[in-house]
C-alpha cells in the first residue's frame, strides 16, 4: 500500500475539526488497508509505532530534524532553521524545501510504501548507543529522498512527536466498527478487546483478519496493561451511601502513584496511569511485588507511596515526585522509599477477574498478597453508616492520605476498565486549613524505631496543654525532622522522664511503646489541622467525637527547655488555629 494514500488522509483529516467526518475518512483509509498491516496504519495514525505501554519511541529531536532536512534536500541547515521560525511546523518546513527540489530536479521517485516508512521509522526508534545519532539521521534523509513533499511532511511529523491529527482513541473504535464489524453498534465488542488490552493496533488487526467473533474470545494478558478504572466525585457521606445502595466499602485514597504490577512467574512489570511501562524506575516496588505476591502469574493494581521507613509514616505526594527521573534511580530510591497499598486484583493464576464483582477481588487480594512492613492491603472499612465513613475519613486525613474512595460491593461491582463511573466515588475535602504558626508540643508517650531507627524511638507522640483540666491532650504522632544526633540523644532525655503507664494528665486513646511523663516540650510545625476521631485535642469542640489533629508534622529542631510543659500550645489556641485558618480549598492537584 502506497504511503502518499495515508498522507492524503491525513492531510484531509487535518483540514476538518468534525469528528464524524474523521470517522468517514479513517473508515475509508481502513477499507483501502490490507489486513495484515491495519496495526501499523492505526499506529501510525496516532503518531507511534507501537502501544504506548511498549517503550519504543521514535523521538527525533528538532535540531537533528533541521539537520535531516538540510541534508536531504541539500539546503543549509541556517535555511532551514528560518523557515522553521516562519512556519512553526517542521514537517511543513520539509514539504516546502522538499517541493522545491523536486521542482528543481523533476525527480520523480519510487513510490513509498506503508511498510517502507513504518520499518525505516522502526530502524530508527531503535537505534542506540555510539554512533546512533548519525544512523538516525541518515535513515531518516534517506526516507526523505525518496518521499514526495506531502509525504516527507507527514513522515517528519510522526519522526518528531508532533503529527497531532486529533484522532481520540474513540474515534479509531469508531472507524473499527463501522470498517469491519458491521456497524457503530459493534464498538461496545472493540471497546471492551481495547480496555483490557490498551493496543489499539492489535485490536484492529485482530477484528480485520477474524471478524467481530473472535473479539468476544480477547483476553486479558498478563504484559498487556489494563485501562485502569476511575472514580467519580462526590461531597458528602450520605450522597455516597445512597449512590452505592446504603451500604459500601470505603478504602483510604492513598496519596501516590498509581501502579499496575503485572507478574509472570518471577517477573515484574509496572505500568503508570498513562500505563506507560515504568518498571525501571521502581527498582524497590518491583522486589516488593516479586515477595508480595504469592500467585504465579498475577495484575495487582496498588498505589505507590512515600513513607519514611523508621516509623512507617506516609509522606506526601510531592515526596514520591523525585522518584520521577531517568538518572540517579538509585540514589532516589534510597532517599525516598515508598510502600506499596494494593487495592484491586484483576488477574491471577489464569484466571480474569476483571468480570466478578469487587467482594470476590477483594478475596482474592487477601489470598494472594502477603502483607508485611512495605507491602499492605488498602486500610478499609464495610459500612452502612454516615458516621462512621465520616470519622473513618477524617482518620485517613490524618493518616497522610487524600481522602476516601468508597466502592460498590453490589453483585454488579465489576471491574469497568477504562471508564469513571458511579461504581468508585471519591471523597475528598472542599477545605483545607494551613497550618503557619510553630506551635510547642509536649512528649507524652513515644514509639519504637525500626530500620536504621532501631535502639532509639522512631515518633513522639505529642500533646497540647489543656488548662481548664490541668490536662495533656494528645494532637500528633511526630517522627520527622530529627537529625541523627537527635535520634541518639532522644533516648537518654526522656527516659528520664518513662513512667509505667499512661501518665494521668494524659489523654490518650492510642497506645505507645514507652509513656513519658509530661515535661520536655518541642517546636513542631506542620502541614495543617485536621478533624481526627483518634487524637483527644479539643475532643468534641468542632464535631462530636472528632479532636484535632496536626498533619504531616516536622520536629524544627527546637528543643524548648525554657518551656515547662504547662507553657505548651494550648487546646484553646490550637482550636481557634483550626478556625482562623479554615479556608476554601481550591481543588485538588
Ligand atoms: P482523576 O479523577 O483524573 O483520575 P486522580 O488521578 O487524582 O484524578 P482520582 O479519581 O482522584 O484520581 O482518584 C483515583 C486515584 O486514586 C486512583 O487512580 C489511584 O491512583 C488513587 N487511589 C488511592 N487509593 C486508592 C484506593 N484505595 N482505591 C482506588 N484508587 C486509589
Amino acid at each position: 500500500m502506497d504511503f502518499s494514500l495515508t498522507a492524503k488522509c491525513y492531510e484531509k483529516v487535518e483540514a476538518t475539526t468534525k469528528r464524524l467526518e474523521m470517522t468517514d475518512l479513517l473508515v475509508d483509509l481502513l477499507k483501502l488497508t490490507p489486513e495484515k498491516i491495519v496495526d501499523k496504519i492505526v499506529y501510525l495514525t496516532q503518531g507511534r509505532l507501537y502501544p504506548n505501554f511498549v517503550n519504543i519511541e521514535i523521538g527525533i529531536a528538532e535540531k537533528l530534524a533541521i539537520q535531516v532536512v538540510a541534508r536531504a534536500t541539500g539546503k543549509a541547515e541556517k535555511e532551514v532553521r528560518e523557515d522553521l521560525a516562519r512556519t512553526g511546523d517542521i514537517g511543513e518546513t520539509a514539504r516546502i524545501f522538499l517541493a522545491k527540489k523536486t521542482q528543481a530536479t523533476l525527480f520523480k521517485s519510487v513510490p513509498l510504501t506503508v511498510a517502507m516508512v513504518y520499518d525505516d521509522l522502526d530502524r530508527i526508534a531503535r537505534a542506540s548507543g555510539v554512533g546512533s545519532m548519525d544512523k538516525k539521521l541518515n535513515l531518516l534523509a534517506g526516507l526523505l529522498t525518496r518521499a514526495a513533499p506531502k509525504e516527507a511532511k507527514y513522515i517528519v511529523r510522526i519522526a518528531t512527536g508532533s503529527l497531532r491529527l486529533g484522532i481520540a482513541d474513540m474515534t479509531v473504535l469508531d472507524a473499527l466498527a463501522i470498517a469491519y464489524g458491521g456497524g457503530k453498534e459493534a464498538r461496545g465488542i472493540l471497546e471492551r478487546a481495547y480496555n483490557i488490552s490498551s493496543d489499539l493496533g492489535t485490536v484492529a488487526k485482530t477484528v480485520a483478519e477474524k471478524g467481530l467473533e473472535a473479539m468476544k474470545e480477547f483476553k486479558v494478558t498478563v504484559g498487556n496493561p489494563i485501562r485502569p478504572m476511575l472514580a467519580e466525585r462526590l461531597g458528602s457521606p450520605e450522597e455516597i451511601l445512597e449512590k452505592l445502595g446504603n451500604r459500601c466499602i470505603a478504602e483510604f485514597k492513598y496519596d501516590g502513584e498509581r501502579v499496575q504490577a503485572h507478574k509472570k512467574d518471577n517477573l515484574i512489570t509496572l505500568f503508570s496511569r498513562q500505563l506507560e511501562n515504568i518498571t525501571d524506575q521502581y527498582p524497590d516496588a518491583v522486589e516488593l511485588f516479586k515477595k508480595g505476591i504469592k500467585a504465579k502469574d498475577a495484575i495487582l493494581e496498588a498505589e505507590c507511596v512515600a513513607i519514611d521507613v523508621d516509623t512507617g509514616a506516609l509522606k506526601p505526594f510531592q515526596e514520591l515526585m523525585h522518584r520521577r527521573r531517568k538518572h540517579g534511580i538509585r540514589e532516589a530510591m534510597e532517599e525516598y522509599p515508598v510502600s506499596l497499598y494494593v487495592f484491586d486484583v484483576l488477574y491471577a493464576d489464569g484466571k480474569d477477574y476483571t468480570l466478578k464483582p469487587y467482594p470476590a477481588r477483594r478475596e482474592k487480594l487477601q489470598e494472594i498478597v502477603v502483607e508485611d512492613a512495605r507491602v499492605k492491603i488498602v486500610e478499609s472499612l464495610i459500612t452502612d453508616n454516615v458516621r462512621d465513613l465520616e470519622l473513618f475519613f477524617e482518620k485517613s486525613i490524618e493518616s497522610g492520605c487524600e481522602g476516601l474512595i468508597c466502592k460498590s460491593i453490589a453483585e454488579d461491582s465489576v471491574y469497568q476498565a477504562g471508564a469513571r463511573g458511579w461504581m468508585w466515588i471519591k471523597y475528598k475535602r472542599d477545605y483545607k486549613s494551613e497550618m503557619i504558626d510553630t506551635i510547642d508540643l509536649v512528649v507524652v508517650g513515644a514509639f519504637f524505631g525500626r530500620g536504621k531507627r532501631a535502639g532509639t524511638y522512631g515518633a513522639l507522640l505529642l500533646a497540647a496543654y489543656d488548662p481548664d483540666d490541668d490536662a495533656f491532650e494528645t494532637v500528633t504522632k511526630c517522627g520527622t525532622g530529627f537529625t541523627d544526633e537527635d535520634l541518639a540523644k532522644l533516648p537518654e532525655m526522656l527516659n528520664r522522664h518513662k513512667v509505667t503507664h499512661r501518665h494521668a494528665r494524659v489523654k490518650s486513646t492510642l497506645e505507645t511503646d514507652v509513656w513519658f511523663e509530661p515535661s520536655i516540650v518541642i517546636e513542631v510545625l506542620g502541614a495543617e489541622i485536621t478533624l481526627s476521631p483518634v487524637h483527644t485535642c479539643a475532643m468534641n469542640s468542632i464535631r462530636k467525637g472528632s479532636g484535632l489533629a496536626i498533619r504531616f508534622p516536622r520536629f524544627t529542631g527546637n528543643y524548648r527547655s525554657d518551656k515547662s510543659a504547662e507553657d505548651a500550645t494550648t487546646r484553646h489556641e490550637i482550636l481557634e488555629m483550626y478556625r482562623k485558618q479554615l479556608k476554601r480549598f481550591s481543588g485538588s492537584r
